[in-house]
């Protein structure tokens, strides 16, 4: 499988190229040239199949020669060490609980296939890599998780002081080793112009190999197509697939969605379930896409302004809108809306989500009301517990802490504080 660069100004890379690069060097992101097909044994027997099969024959294809069949199976054992509940809530709707793996968010799952796939890679170089990433939160927790003694590989993580939740910062700064936190004394998009500025800086990136950890790259997107057939397994009325609701920031989960049902996986529709940053939700009715500045909400892993996978969305369906439209709504959520599902869930089902899975729930709920004679699920996409003032303040009582948290909590930090300043990165960079 070769990748090309959806600005058209890039060589064609294989797997083991765009997972090294990243971006594109014209800063498009990294596209298969083709989508495969899975083939009908896997959808008809996909019950009697196990899970690290399924999700070895969906990737093999995007991989192709750059990893060797057994490993590529043992990455992706690893990847799904944990398990992928598909959970009833009401009649029609189920939650996908993706917050099973070690910090409690889907992003493990891409985090921990890339993690293995660079790591296999640079065992046969003597080249040293840096992965560098800003994170509002769960991408963070997720990369140093997921990264921790990868040989071959530094990790720095920029985040904005006093802006993630305590879990989160927990999560990002006591692994120590070779993931290295910096606490930035600003806002998450100071953290992101930093990491802007290092990616420009030619001369900097001469003595240092800088790589991005975020859902640009190919080894964390595509491996997000595994819970949408692992989903499919479970789903019990097979001759009526699945309204699939993905809460949504940056586009790159329900992307890898809407790539799988382009390689075969059946799907009734998808919902984008957005929040407050609806640039996607305006899109689908005005044709018009507009970037702008995120506002923060309760769902704050989706406060995102300008979504970088879109593009890829638009790839899968040819830039042809009405074609877009058929297969993809999208709904707008609001904080006091997200309030009050996260309290009727937890009250009429005995069900408790985070922000993210409640906007999800919500949206699908709303389309379902239009379309009755469909069911769903939606991505329970974080465990509540990495969000708690608002999880308690809509349902009046604390959320149950797992073990492996309550004894994370008891950690030492570990971390750099530091001012926006470019030069003061550019000189831990360099050391
Ligand atoms: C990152 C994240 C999202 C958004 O996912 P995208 O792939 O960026 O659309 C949603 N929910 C949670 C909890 C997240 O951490």
């Amino acid at each position: 499988m070769k990748y090309y660069s959806t600005n058209q100004q890039s060589p064609l890379v294989d797997f083991r190229e765009a997972t090294i690069q990243g971006q594109a060097p014209d800063k498009g992101l990294y596209f298969p040239e083709s989508i495969p097909q899975v083939d009908k044994d896997l959808l008809e027997n996909i019950v009697a199949i196990p899970d690290e099969e399924i999700a070895s024959r969906v990737i093999k294809p995007y991989v192709g020669n750059s990893i060797p069949d057994e490993k590529l199976l043992s990455i992706v054992k690893e990847t799904l060490s944990f398990p992928i509940p598909l959970v009833k809530i009401t009649g029609s709707i189920s939650s996908l609980e993706l917050f099973h793996g070690p910090t409690l968010a889907f992003k493990d799952i891409g985090a921990r296939f890339m993690s293995r796939c660079l790591g296999y890679f640079l065992a046969s170089e003597s080249k040293k890599v840096t992965v560098l990433v800003a994170t509002s939160g769960d991408t963070g927790g997720a990369v140093a998780n997921g990264f921790l003694d990868v040989e071959g590989v530094e990790v720095v993580i920029l985040y904005p002081s006093g802006k993630v939740s305590p879990v989160q910062e927990k999560q990002l700064t006591t692994l120590g080793r070779n993931i290295k936190a910096l606490e930035i004394e600003g806002s998450f998009d100071d953290c992101q112009q930093l990491v802007k500025q290092a990616f420009a800086d030619q001369d900097l990136r001469n003595q240092v190999f800088l790589t991005s950890a975020n859902s640009i790259n190919v080894a964390r997107w595509l491996p997000q197509q595994f819970y949408y057939f692992l989903a499919w397994k479970q789903w019990e009325n097979k001759s009526n697939p699945p309204v699939i609701a993905v809460p949504s920031g940056n586009f790159g989960n329900i992307c890898a969605g809407i790539l799988a049902n382009a390689s075969g996986l059946p799907a009734a529709h998808f919902i984008a379930a957005c929040n407050a940053n609806d640039i996607v939700t305006e899109y689908l009715q005005t044709g018009q896409y507009q970037p702008r500045p995120a506002v923060p909400t309760l769902s704050n892993a989706m406060d995102v302004g300008n979504p970088s996978n879109f593009v890829r969305i638009l790839e899968i369906f040819h830039h042809q809108f009405p074609k877009l439209k058929s297969h993809l709504s999208s709904y707008r959520i609001s904080d006091a809306e997200t309030i009050d599902a996260i309290s009727n869930i937890y009250r009429q089902f005995n069900y408790t989500a985070d922000p993210h899975g409640a906007v999800g729930f919500l949206a699908l709920q709303r389309y379902l009301a239009e379309h009755p004679e469909q069911k769903g699920y939606f991505l329970e996409t974080a465990h509540p517990v990495k969000f708690p003032a608002a999880v308690e303040r809509a349902t009046g009582k604390p959320v149950n802490m797992p073990a492996s948290l309550q004894s994370l909590m008891k950690e030492k930090k570990k971390s750099l504080f530091m001012k926006p300043d470019y030069d003061h990165l550019r000189s831990i960079l360099r050391s």
